[in-house]
């Protein structure tokens, strides 16, 4: 029997295992992918320290897969063996549940997680239903279009439905996995893109990556220097430190949203502000496989790339290490060829 290489855990904070397993079939209404790569996500943390409920193991995770379709399973219309294909985060959708019906696919009551709820893709192969999957690029580096499957399609979808229009002014509130593909989506539709980082080191990186302005948050108050700009019609806010959030969003213009897609813990917001200048806060989900697809092709004909740091298979908890220690330059990469 034929056999691929995977990287499971096996329970709780368990460590990664390099197995061989049977290669799986594809089942109905599934399709087989041969990864090429695999992004290293911090959600992986969920089924490595056994942080959600639920979770069945031995778990492989990985949500953020560019490969190829291997084999397409019974009843499956429109896709073919060879067809080059990503996976993200959200792991498909039933079709006839009241969200589903209402269009609202990514609230699905019976939705799947890829590497939370079946096997994702720290592996050579792995099963995904079609709803989950998103056409990918011929000229994107599989290395290059995995973390655009997670980080990349959370910021690109969350900005383009931000209701910002071009040439508004709208601020990417940290420069790390998210924020430094933020910066270039921001500059590449059009806005007016404020980076804001801790720190002088980083105004040089946020320039490059198409911020026009660039905000020390370390050494000037971010919602002051904003407010000097006119205000921010959109905060896109990348971080994980809910004061960090906090102290931005005295630079929203009137009708300005604060749009959150960093996990933070909670953080005051002021009622006064919000209801005197029609302000919002709101949050963002990332995306469906579709949102994908279009996050992929906007950024092959835009130039947006994530910038990466690759690992083999085999070194799989040295990556994952990398990418938990926070210094990453920006997301870590397994390569699978
Ligand atoms: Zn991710
Ligand atoms: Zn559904």
């Amino acid at each position: 029997m034929a056999t691929m290489r995977v990287a499971q855990i096996t329970r709780p904070k368990g460590p990664f295992e390099i197995v061989e397993r049977p290669i799986p079939e594809a089942g109905a209404g599934a399709l087989r992918i041969k990864v090429h790569a695999c992004g290293i996500c911090h959600s992986d943390s969920l089924v490595k320290d056994g942080l959600m409920a639920g979770i069945q193991y031995p778990r492989v995770p990985g949500h953020e897969v560019a490969g190829v379709i291997d084999q397409v399973g019974p009843g499956v219309p429109g896709w073919e063996v060879g067809q080059k294909v990503g996976v993200g985060w959200n792991g498909g959708y039933c079709g006839y549940c009241d969200q589903c019906r209402r269009g609202e696919f990514f609230a699905c009551v019976r939705g799947q997680v890829t590497g939370i709820t079946f096997d994702g893709g720290y592996g050579e192969y792995l099963i995904a239903p079609t709803s989950a999957v998103a056409r990918m690029p011929d000229d994107l580096p599989p290395t290059e279009a995995a973390p655009l499957m997670c980080a990349g399609v959370t910021t690109f979808n969350a900005l383009r439905n931000s209701g910002a229009r071009p040439g508004d002014l709208v601020a990417v509130h940290g420069l790390g996995g998210l924020g430094h593909l933020g910066i270039q989506y921001a500059a590449k539709m059009g806005f007016n893109t404020v980076g804001i980082a801790r720190g002088k080191d980083k105004e040089p990186l946020a320039r490059k990556l198409g911020a026009t302005t660039y905000i020390d948050s370390q050494a000037q108050d971010p919602a002051a220097e904003l407010q000097k700009l006119g205000g921010a019609k959109v905060i896109l806010a990348t971080v994980t430190s809910g004061e960090a959030m906090g102290a931005v969003q005295g630079g929203l213009a009137v009708n300005g949203t604060l749009l959150v897609i960093g996990a933070a813990e909670s953080f005051p917001v002021s009622p006064l502000s919000l209801l005197t200048g029609c302000r919002a806060v709101k949050g963002w989900y990332s995306g469906t496989s579709i949102d994908s697809q279009d996050t992929l092709a906007f950024s092959v004909r835009s130039g947006v790339r994530p910038m990466n740091e690759i690992y083999p298979l085999d070194r799989v908890s040295e990556g994952y290490d990398r990418m938990l220690s926070g210094k990453a330059r920006f997301r870590v990469v397994l390569k699978m060829l």
